[in-house]
């Protein structure tokens, strides 16, 4: 190799790269053809890796051919039209562009000094987004490295509005333990963010679904009756569009409502289901997200972006810098539009190219028909299902189906076993409403009518005993 192993001359990164943009169009072809899980041999593995101790340097074509052999057979293939999975997507072509460029350039988005063309892309997509979501005309948004990342920052909002002293003091400056709500079907990564807040796992409570999987809203308000009594401080209230086991969308204007009255934040965490405001036919199972302080969305999921991508979508901007300003000597400038100032992280990776490459190629339009189609694939699953005798636990109105056998069926850890073992599909067991499911999510934009039906017959199979 001319140039250095770390730095090669430019001609033999243009090779180097080359090469690799046809392995990687390879290793997709075969890993389309075959199995959705892995065959993955720990041991052998483990012997293989120790192999590394990085005192002599490998070659760099081996090192190439290497990892991609693992990748092969050492992950899930998400990126599989059979994985019919947790939210993630098999990324969209202008994200993984998106991606190339990121690493070439390696922008700083610290601050705007540094990238200003690259902070102002995030900001404008992130802000869009938020409009077109029903946030007020001055909301902003920025991009984190996920949905938990946004749900935590959140949380942190929240706890410095409700009390302003709780930046200096900590948890100590309030009156009472501060608490917060979220249904018992929504993402519990909650409660390790009220464990990092430093209010304590205690401050999260479950409230109870209303036998659809939905945050019931008559319970919540009586838990937060409830908590005042006792002396508590509810601080905010989280509604949950697209619940992970079974893509349920809370009472979202009746959240709001009660959040309102209560006097506290109101989060709504979309992750997943914000994706459906790029459709016009679907964005109205988004009604009363508008109410929202604030609002986590996932480009990472049915944005179809690469990992990590998520965003924090508010509508009061001074509420981001009450919680994450620093004032510090050595960087480049200080103002309100840094993000280091404004936001969890510090040095940041050009992330939201992802999406805006995305929105700008296939504008909202194509965006909706990507969701669009995931939805009506989940019904033809949903229908396949229902004519063999199954049950669909949750209605299956998005792209999530949960699915019940007829009588005399295997159980359904069981099925899911069989499934996953034969290596034709990816799903998994859930829990909706006190029972069993099965859990099946289109995610993947070229899922086939086909590959539906493949899974259907899959899933008949493994029900018999
Ligand atoms: C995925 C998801 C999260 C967590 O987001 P990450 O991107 O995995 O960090 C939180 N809430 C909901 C509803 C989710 O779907």
């Amino acid at each position: 190799m001319t140039g250095s192993a770390l730095f090669p001359s430019s001609e033999q990164r243009l090779a180097w790269t080359n090469r690799l943009t046809e392995m990687l169009s390879a290793a997709e072809l075969r890993m389309a053809q075959g199995s959705v899980t892995p065959t993955f041999d720990r041991d052998a593995f483990a012997a293989e890796l120790a192999g590394f101790d990085f005192d002599q340097p490998v070659a760099f074509e081996q090192l190439l051919e290497w990892t991609l052999a693992q990748m092969d057979h050492g992950v899930v293939h998400m990126t599989h039209p059979r994985y019919l999975g947790l939210f993630n997507p098999a990324p969209s072509f202008p994200a993984q562009c998106a991606d190339r460029i990121a690493a070439s350039f390696n922008p700083q988005l610290a601050t705007a000094t540094t990238s200003p063309a690259a902070v102002a892309i995030e900001a404008h997509v992130a802000g869009l987004l938020a409009r077109r979501i029903g946030l007020a005309a001055d909301a902003v948004g920025h991009f984190t490295s996920g949905g938990s990342e946004a749900n935590n920052t959140a949380l942190i909002c929240a706890l410095t509005r409700s009390e302003p002293d709780f930046a200096a003091s900590g948890s100590r400056a309030f009156a009472g333990q501060p608490v917060f709500y979220i249904s018992a079907d929504s993402h519990l990564a909650w409660i390790k963010f009220a464990h990092m807040a430093g209010i304590g796992r205690s401050a999260v409570r479950l409230v109870a679904t209303d036998g659809a999987g939905r945050m019931s809203a008559d319970v919540l308000e009586r838990a937060i009756a409830a908590d005042r009594g006792q002396g508590c401080v509810p601080v905010m209230i989280v509604a949950t569009a697209g619940t992970t086991s079974a893509g349920m969308i809370d009472p979202l204007a009746a959240c709001g409502a009660i959040a309102r009255r209560c006097g506290v934040w109101y989060h709504v965490d979309a992750a997943w289901g914000g994706a459906l405001a790029a459709s016009s036919r679907l964005r109205g199972k988004l009604a009363g997200i508008e109410a929202a302080d604030s609002v986590t969305i996932d480009a990472h999921k049915w944005f179809a972006t690469t990992m990590g991508c998520g965003m924090f979508l508010t509508a009061h901007p001074r509420a981001l810098l009450a919680a994450f300003n620093v004032t510090t000597s050595y960087m480049p400038t200080a103002s309100a539009i840094d993000p280091y100032m404004t936001t969890a992280q510090w040095s940041r990776r050009f992330v939201g190219l992802r999406l805006f490459l995305s929105l700008a190629a296939a504008g909202w339009a194509g965006h909706g028909a990507h969701v669009e189609r995931a939805v009506e694939l989940g019904h033809r699953l949903a229908e396949r299902m229902r004519e063999q005798g199954w049950t669909v636990a949750n209605g299956a109105e998005l792209a999530v189906v949960c699915l019940r056998p007829p009588a005399g069926s295997v159980t359904v850890r069981e099925i899911v076993g069989r499934v996953v073992g034969s290596g034709g599909a990816w799903i998994s067991a859930a829990r909706f409403e006190g029972g069993d499911v099965i859990r099946a999510c289109v995610t993947h934009g070229e899922t086939s009518t086909h590959d539906i039906d493949a899974v259907a017959t899959l899933l008949e199979r493994a029900r018999m005993g």
